[in-house]
C-alpha cells in the first residue's frame, strides 16, 4: 500500500510523514532526499547546479542508496549535509530537469515495489504514485513554515531571510513544467497552519482508517 503526501517546504509533511509511517510500520520514503543527494553531489563536485546536463552527468556517476533510513552517496551516509539552505535551494533548481525527475522516480518506484510505504515530496501523488491508495495534500502559511523552519535551525540564517527562501522555492516548485507542486485532485486537503503534530496525525488516520 502507498499512502502519498505533498506539498510545500515546511507544510509537516516529512514529519506527519514519518510518524505514520511508524504508527503503522510502513517504510518511510522521502523524495526529496534524492534531489538534494544530487544538489549536494553537483556542489562537492564544484559543478554548477544551473547546469542540468552536468547535474544529470555527475548524478549517473554516483549511486544513491537509502541505509538505516539515511541517504547514502555510494555507501556514504550524507544526511546531515542536505539540509543546509544552499542544498535547500540547489535541490529545488536541479530537480526543475525532467530528465533527472525521471531518473529520481525510477529509483523511487523501484525501492518502493511491494512495499507498505508513506512517502511525501512534491509530485508523489501525481506523477510517482498516482495510484496511491491514499493521497494528501499538506498547506500551511509561508509565515508559519518559516517558524517552523527556524525552530529546526535556530542558529541558521534570520526569520526574513528563512521565509524568502521559502517562497522563492515555492515559487520555483510551483512553476516546474514537469512535476510541479499542485494537489492532485484525488487528494484530500489539509491546513496545517494552526494544527499540533498530533492533531493532523489523526486526521491522517481518520482517512485512511486502517
Ligand atoms: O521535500 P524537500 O524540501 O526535502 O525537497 C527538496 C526539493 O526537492 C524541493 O524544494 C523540490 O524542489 C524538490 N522535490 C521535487 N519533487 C519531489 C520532492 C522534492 O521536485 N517529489
Amino acid at each position: 500500500m502507498v499512502i502519498a503526501i505533498d506539498g510545500p517546504a515546511g507544510s509537516g509533511k516529512s514529519t506527519i510523514a514519518r510518524e505514520i509511517a511508524r504508527r503503522l510500520g510502513f517504510y518511510f520514503l522521502n523524495t526529496g532526499s534524492f534531489y538534494r543527494a544530487y544538489a549536494l553531489n553537483q556542489l562537492e563536485r564544484n559543478g554548477d547546479p544551473r547546469d542540468s546536463d552536468s547535474v544529470l552527468e555527475n548524478a549517473k556517476k554516483i549511486n544513491l542508496s537509502i541505509e538505516n533510513g539515511n541517504i547514502c552517496i555510494d555507501g556514504r551516509n550524507v544526511e546531515d549535509r542536505l539540509r543546509t539552505p544552499e542544498v535547500d535551494k540547489y535541490s529545488s533548481i536541479v530537480s526543475v530537469d525532467p530528465r533527472l525527475r525521471e531518473y529520481v522516480n525510477q529509483q523511487v518506484r523501484l525501492i518502493a515495489k511491494g512495499m507498505d510505504i508513506v512517502t511525501e515530496g512534491r509530485d508523489t501523488t501525481t506523477v510517482i504514485f498516482p495510484d496511491a491508495e491514499y493521497k494528501f495534500y499538506f498547506d500551511a502559511s509561508p509565515e508559519v513554515r518559516a517558524e517552523r523552519r527556524l525552530k529546526e535551525h535556530p542558529d541558521g540564517p534570520s526569520y526574513e531571510e528563512v521565509l524568502k527562501a521559502i517562497v522563492e522555492r515555492d515559487r520555483n516548485d510551483m512553476q516546474k513544467a514537469v512535476g510541479a507542486l499542485k494537489k492532485a485532485e484525488t487528494a484530500i486537503y489539509i491546513d496545517t497552519t494552526y494544527l499540533t503534530i498530533n492533531q493532523v496525525c489523526e486526521k491522517v488516520e481518520k482517512a485512511i482508517e486502517i
